[in-house]
């Protein structure tokens, strides 16, 4: 069995940062909270959870000391309400999902009616809907048909969407909207790793992606892996690899989401290379 990996593992920049901020509040002060979940990982939302990183569903059950702001940002709203509370806010917003609210406001202000495409009901783009009030989320190309006229559109992008599903709706757009400006706010790390999967499924008979189940960028990868050929398996941890998914295969690739730690990663391939003899890395 040739075991291969995606060159791009690992958090993503921004989770890290995110990461890091998060253990250096706890290790400061005892009461520091966040909203959700900080990372699409189960085993690090655990890991922060032991270290003394508080959860709360809503800011309603937050009356005193920091709110900690992950990566995907906050809605508007909940940041003014933290202030009304004099809450201090930690905040580890990745400057990539800054940069959409910038850019989605600066169309907003040119004049654009704003799309912004992804999941609605995803904390990114809760996040970004909430700097351009009045805007509206699509998630297919069959969303563009129920869009309500307008002669001129301004377009932004959750920044894990797939690149591919993306372009499609843009195209359906353009044949709908008189003018039409998109800016693709798909993040580097999304676009690498899609990149390197669609690759890499090519030459690969099986995929493992590692990552949490609630993690939108893992789940991608894993679709757009099955859709390139490789049958493809969506892990959260070593122990869920089952032995019999490789019987009769060659070759196997590995790849992970942007909120899967590297260590996870290492584990799998351990485990791969423990039940498999490998000819080449
Ligand atoms: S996936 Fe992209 S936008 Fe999201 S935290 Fe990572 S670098 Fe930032």
């Amino acid at each position: 069995m040739q075991i291969k990996k995606v060159k791009t593992q690992g958090f993503c920049f921004g989770v890290a940062i995110t990461v890091k901020k998060a253990e250096e509040a706890v290790e400061n002060r005892s009461d520091v909270t966040t909203l959700g979940h900080v990372v699409h990982n189960p085993q690090m939302v655990a890991s922060l959870a032991a270290k003394g990183l508080k959860n709360a569903k809503s800011i309603d059950e937050v009356d005193s000391g920091a709110l900690f702001v992950r990566a995907h940002g906050l809605p508007v709203d909940i940041f003014q309400a933290a202030a009304s509370k004099g809450l201090e806010v930690i905040d580890a917003t990745c400057p990539m999902v800054t940069k959409i609210h910038r850019q989605a406001e600066k169309l907003r202000a040119e004049g654009y009616k704003i799309v912004v495409v992804g999941d609605p009901v995803h904390p990114e783009v809760a996040g970004t809907m909430s700097h351009v009030p009045g805007a509206w989320c699509i998630e297919t190309v069959e969303d563009v048909e129920k869009l309500p006229r307008a002669s001129r559109v301004g377009v932004v992008v959750q920044s894990t969407y797939s690149e591919a599903r993306f372009t499609d709706i843009v195209r359906a757009l353009v044949a709908k909207y008189y003018e039409v400006r998109s800016v693709n706010t798909i993040c580097t790390d999304t676009h690498n790793r899609q990149a390197e999967v669609a690759a890499l499924a090519e030459q690969v008979d099986i995929m493992i992606v590692v990552g949490g189940k609630t993690s939108a960028n893992t789940k991608h990868l894993a679709e757009l892996s099955e859709q390139r050929g490789a049958r493809s398996y969506h892990i959260e941890r070593p122990d869920e690899l089952d032995k019999s998914w490789f019987t009769g295969q060659e070759t196997v690739g590995i790849a992970s989401g942007a909120s899967t730690p590297g260590f996870l990663v290492d584990e799998v391939t351990a485990r791969l290379e423990g039940w498999f003899v490998q000819h080449a890395a």
